[in-house]
This record gives structure tokens, C-alpha cells and sequence, in this order.
């Protein structure tokens, strides 16, 4: 998409703090991050919203998912679990969908927060 902030981002047009790359993903710091760690995972295909997706997306939300615990212990908040308790450190990840989801950028991205609390907004 020819107007899209986050195609643009994906294909170098606009610079970003990147973390991660391949061919289908980047991940990159948020420019206005809610807490300690804020990153975006998003697809370099064009899909505006999680509700745009079908069983063609599957294999690309799985990668998504399965990218966000890497990217929290990269980036100093993964998840320690420790044997009977809660264990320690940890990450929220979030898709907003639509105006209501509180969405503003309509190109699939999967939000990776974490870091010690309390967070702006505590979202
Ligand atoms: P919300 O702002 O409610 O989190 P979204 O879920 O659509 O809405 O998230 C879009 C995110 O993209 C925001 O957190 C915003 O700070 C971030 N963002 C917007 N432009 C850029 C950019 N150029 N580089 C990095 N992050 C960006």
C-alpha cells in the first residue's frame, strides 16, 4: 500500500529501530512506547486488520506469536518460570482491531510491552 506507514517502514522507506527481520516480518521499537519495552511486530504484506485475516494468514499470525516471547527476552522481559509460583519478568502482547480496539494504524501489528511497572496507561 502506497500509503501506509508500516509498508513503508517494511521497505525502508522510513527508518525504524529495527529488532528483528525476515522475509515475511520486522520488528521494530515503537516511536511512542507505552513502557520499558514497546515493539511491533508486523508482516511486510499488507493486512490492514487481525479481522482481515482468514486460514490464508494462519501460518503468518503463528509466526507472529511465536516471534513475541523471543523478541521479550531479547529485549530484557521474557518470561521466567519458576517451578509451583508465577515466576518472574513477563510481556503483555496486543492487537488492537478497528476505531472501538482503539486501532490507528490499519496494517497488522502485534504490540510487545513489557518492563518493569507501573506503565503509561497500565494498557
Ligand atoms: P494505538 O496508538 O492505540 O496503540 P495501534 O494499535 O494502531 O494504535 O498502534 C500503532 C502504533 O504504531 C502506536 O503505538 C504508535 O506509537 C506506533 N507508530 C506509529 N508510527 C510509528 C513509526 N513511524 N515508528 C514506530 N512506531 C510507530
Amino acid at each position: 500500500m502506497t500509503n501506509c506507514i508500516f509498508c513503508k517502514i517494511a521497505s525502508k522507506q522510513i527508518p525504524s529501530k529495527t529488532v528483528y527481520e525476515d522475509d515475511d516480518l520486522i520488528a521494530f521499537h515503537d516511536i511512542n512506547p507505552a513502557a520499558p519495552v514497546h515493539v511491533l511486530i508486523v508482516p511486510k504484506q499488507h493486512v490492514p486488520s487481525l479481522a482481515d485475516c482468514d486460514e490464508s494468514h494462519a501460518a503468518l499470525l503463528s509466526k507472529m506469536m511465536l516471534l513475541a516471547p523471543k523478541i521479550a527476552e531479547e529485549q530484557g522481559c521474557g518470561y521466567k518460570a519458576v517451578d509451583g509460583g508465577t515466576g518472574s519478568g513477563g510481556f503483555k502482547t496486543l492487537f488492537n482491531t478497528g476505531p472501538d480496539g482503539g486501532q490507528e494504524v490499519y496494517h497488522l501489528h502485534l504490540h510487545v510491552i513489557g518492563g518493569p511497572r507501573p506503565w503509561r496507561g497500565q494498557r
